[in-house]
């Protein structure tokens, strides 16, 4: 099976995580700090929080700016659950901003009018967490622009987009955004097993995810309320949770982050390969941003007819190639259902959710790969064109 997504680990990886194995630290060493500072080194933002999942990282994040019981927090419906779960978990009330049904990324026309809608209700969010979906940023400028005027922060779900650039900064640079989290899970651009950052260019909420990511414990003599005992004293001073990456699991991002750019490079020669394999096919290949570089997370292509989705989907699955759907969009899961959300309610969501397909897309994908892929392709178009015709040829 060719799966859609997969991690590339080099002997330089292994070599990284056995170093630590063998060292004193397995957790709260110093190969934490040193991917931190790598990595926002690299997004050229003043700090980078790890933590063990990009989910975590999420979490702490709205913690960070204070989102509680009574907010409002708005995130895209084409996105994996945790991008709204984690307003959830601060006891915060979700809603969501439809997208464009052309690149399932949060559209800026419906912001703006739930945005006006909201300012009259006086309900508007607290935060607003746009997702950069398959690596693609959205259009933080414009989303910036709209949440400065009503006074609301922005938390970057940049999962798929360590690696991109938007108007000539890396994504994590959070010129537009409070916070930007990455994720490191093995199907992401780099790996650390599990594991996620949180990165913000603000002093303040940098403290207030460390803090939550360990206990909400400090050890800084500045932050506590009366004079330290002594050498071992420290204060709780937050209920925070233990949500830290590992030793092994930082040697490996750090490790991986070497290799960003090959991975990059791999991932752009792929999107090229499929645009010369695909473009004759009954469907829409996805296009990179224009206001920046995609780090190509996923590959997503959108079917002329809904229709076939179903159909050309279990063809490739026979065919050995581990296709998906990125992503059932969030308020239909029963969940949110309970919640109150239904079908019908992010139409562009739900239209772009009905025509699509993730094909494999990963560093090592190879070009016989690629080849395998558009030939499944095109046999199950012709197949559905095929049953098409006799239908049309049965009488009415
Ligand atoms: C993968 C992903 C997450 C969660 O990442 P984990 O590291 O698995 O917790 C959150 N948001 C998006 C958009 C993702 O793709």
């Amino acid at each position: 099976m060719i799966p859609y997504g997969r991690q590339n680990i080099d002997k330089n990886d292994i070599a990284a995580v056995l170093e630590v194995l063998q060292s004193d630290f397995l957790t709260q060493g110093p190969k934490v700090p040193e991917f931190e500072l790598a990595v926002s080194q690299y997004c050229q933002v003043n700090y980078a929080i790890a933590a063990n999942s990009a989910t975590s990282a999420l979490h702490i994040a709205c913690l960070a700016l204070g989102v509680t019981a009574g907010d409002i927090v708005w995130t895209s419906p084409i996105s994996f659950v945790a991008s709204a779960n984690c307003a959830l978990y601060c006891g915060a009330k979700i809603d969501f901003v439809d997208v464009d049904p052309h690149n399932g990324l949060m559209s800026v026309a419906a912001l703006e009018q739930k945005l006006q809608h909201a300012a009259n209700k006086q309900q508007l969010p607290k935060v607003i967490i746009p997702v950069h979906l398959a690596g693609h940023s959205c259009d933080m400028e414009s989303i910036a622009a709209l949440c400065q005027k009503y006074q609301i922060k922005i938390i970057e779900d940049a999962s798929h987009a360590i690696g991109s650039t938007y108007k000539g900064m890396p994504v994590g640079h959070c010129q537009y955004s409070d916070i930007c989290v990455f994720s490191f899970h093995p199907v992401k651009i780099i790996t650390t097993a599990e594991g996620g950052m949180a990165l913000t260019n603000d002093t303040a909420l940098a403290a207030q995810m460390q803090l939550h990511r360990s206990h909400g414990i400090t050890r800084d003599p500045l932050d506590m309320t009366e004079p330290s005992h002594g050498p071992w004293y420290y204060q709780q001073i937050e209920l925070g949770l233990n949500y830290r990456l590992t030793e092994l699991q930082a040697a490996l991002g750090h490790s991986q982050l070497q290799r960003l750019s090959q991975f990059l490079a791999a991932r752009q020669q792929a999107v090229t390969h499929y645009q010369q394999l695909l473009q004759d096919l009954p469907l829409q290949l996805p296009t990179a941003a224009t206001d920046g570089v995609s780090a190509w997370h996923l590959y997503i292509i959108r079917l002329d007819n809904p229709d076939h989705r179903l159909r050309v989907f279990e063809a490739l699955r026979a065919a050995g190639i581990g296709v998906n759907v990125h992503y059932i969009p969030i308020h239909t899961q029963p969940y949110y259902q309970q919640l109150g959300f239904q079908w019908g309610d992010f139409p562009g969501a739900e239209f772009f959710y009905s025509k699509i397909i993730s094909l494999p897309m990963y560093a090592d994908l190879t070009l016989p790969m690629q080849q395998k892929v558009a030939t499944a392709l095109t046999k199950a178009f012709t197949a559905c064109s095929e049953q098409q015709m006799t239908q049309q040829d049965l009488p009415a």
